[in-house]
């Protein structure tokens, strides 16, 4: 017999698994709800005109294509703490950063898991918002750290169940570690308010818990990297020693580039040496050295003024894209005559939409109207446009009506 005879099939990707059946539905109206990949008014992807513009300046340079240091390039790691953390920030400036180049936010969360296995002092479980990003119980799992979960979304208001998650975390075994989304949560677009991440902040000093951030859409959220970057910032600046995993696939545009970066925050300059040795220790063997490209294109942006300003105005453009057809969305199910209340797409932020329909009226509106998005009703909104914004209201009413 062969050598892989007892291999069984594994299940598809639940999310790509949405776009392959999109690609063979032949209805002209059809849309795609799945991917969460930004797409312009006409549907199409889009290419930052700023990483075009870096793009023709890195081939003017002339680079060699030599591998890069185990940890990455070294300006597109401070460059990525100061997004983060300001530029201002005195832990970048005492040197109490950690950072290194990651295979865009999947693998900084990678290197985070795999340095939380060898060597953090607690239990190594970590705790995950319910619901989660899909891929956080593989990350983690695939590094041997155990996965709990810990109360987020609320199913009756479609928003933040804050008492739920505030009791949850009380509950936790001290010293745990506790895995919080910087700005729209994925996949429910809820977000604490600036108060409630002060609340959290106390309360996760007070039981000692470790926080690991996850910040994927800096920027791409509320349109200002400052206003995304608020709960990371107080974290850090009320004195937690944070992890922090940055991808820079939504907010540049980068996806297929990946480009992104790990970094933990130390008490010390001593201790930093030390944990960044040993996360080079654990980067070797997985993949040697990150990508160059992708790092040169974020570096060549962050550092040139004129460059950075025209990102920020890019950046707002997409978020406020959402944000704009998220109000159309709502107000095309108002004018199909939807007594529900739909206040959630408007409130909720970022890529998408926790719509609150069923696993029976997603299959019914796929089947119907070839509208297809996963399962649990998540409403990737960068496939939302002005044109098809009113067939997607009719839609949603008529399954949920
Ligand atoms: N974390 C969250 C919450 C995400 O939604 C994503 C992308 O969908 C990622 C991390 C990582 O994406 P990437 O590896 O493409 O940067």
């Amino acid at each position: 017999s062969s050598w892989w005879s007892h291999v069984a099939m594994g299940p598809p990707d639940a999310i790509l698994g949405v776009t392959e059946a999109f690609k063979k539905d032949t209805n002209p109206k059809k849309i795609n709800l799945g991917a969460g990949a930004y797409r312009d008014d006409n549907g199409k992807p889009y290419v930052l005109p700023s990483i075009l513009k870096a793009e023709e300046k890195l081939r003017a340079k002339n680079l060699d294509k030599e591998y890069l240091p185990i940890s990455g390039q070294a300006d597109f790691c401070k460059l990525s703490i100061q997004l983060a953390l300001g530029d201002d920030s005195e832990h970048v400036a005492n040197g109490l950063n950690v950072t290194a180049q990651g295979i865009s936010g999947t693998g900084s969360l990678r290197i985070g898991a795999a340095f939380l296995n060898a060597f953090f002092p607690g239990p190594k479980v970590v705790y995950l918002p319910t619901p989660s990003w899909g891929n956080h119980t593989p990350i983690f799992k695939h590094s041997g750290v155990d996965v709990k979960s810990y109360t987020f979304f609320d199913p009756k208001t479609c928003g933040f169940d804050f008492k739920g998650a505030l009791n949850d975390i009380n509950k936790m075994p001290e010293k745990s570690i506790i895995l919080l989304h910087a700005c729209a949560h994925n996949p429910t677009g809820v977000d604490p308010n600036f108060e409630q991440w002060k609340e959290l902040s106390t309360l996760i000093k007070k039981k000692n818990l470790f926080p690991f951030f996850d910040m994927a859409y800096q920027g791409f959220a509320s349109g200002d990297i400052t206003k995304d970057a608020q709960a990371v910032r107080y974290f850090v600046n009320e004195g937690h020693c944070i992890a922090l995993a940055q991808s820079y696939a939504k907010n540049m545009g980068l996806y297929g580039e990946r480009a992104g970066a790990f970094s933990i925050i130390t008490d010390n300059k001593e201790e930093a040496a030390k944990v960044m040795s040993q996360i080079k220790i654990l980067i070797r063997p997985m993949y040697s050295n990150p990508p160059l490209h992708g790092a040169r294109l974020v570096t060549e942006v962050l550092s040139d003024k004129e460059l950075r300003k025209q990102w920020l105005v890019e950046v707002k453009g997409m978020a406020d894209r959402i944000i704009s057809v998220r109000t159309k969305l709502r107000d095309n199910l108002k004018k199909e005559g939807s007594s529900l209340n739909w206040r959630h797409i408007t409130d909720q932020i970022g890529m998408f939409c926790f719509s609150g329909m069923n696993p029976d009226q997603v299959a019914r509106i796929t089947k119907d109207f070839s509208v297809f998005l996963t399962k649990d009703g998540r409403i990737s909104m960068a496939g939302v446009t002005s044109k098809n914004v009113e067939y997607l209201a009719h839609a949603m009413h008529q399954v949920t009506k």
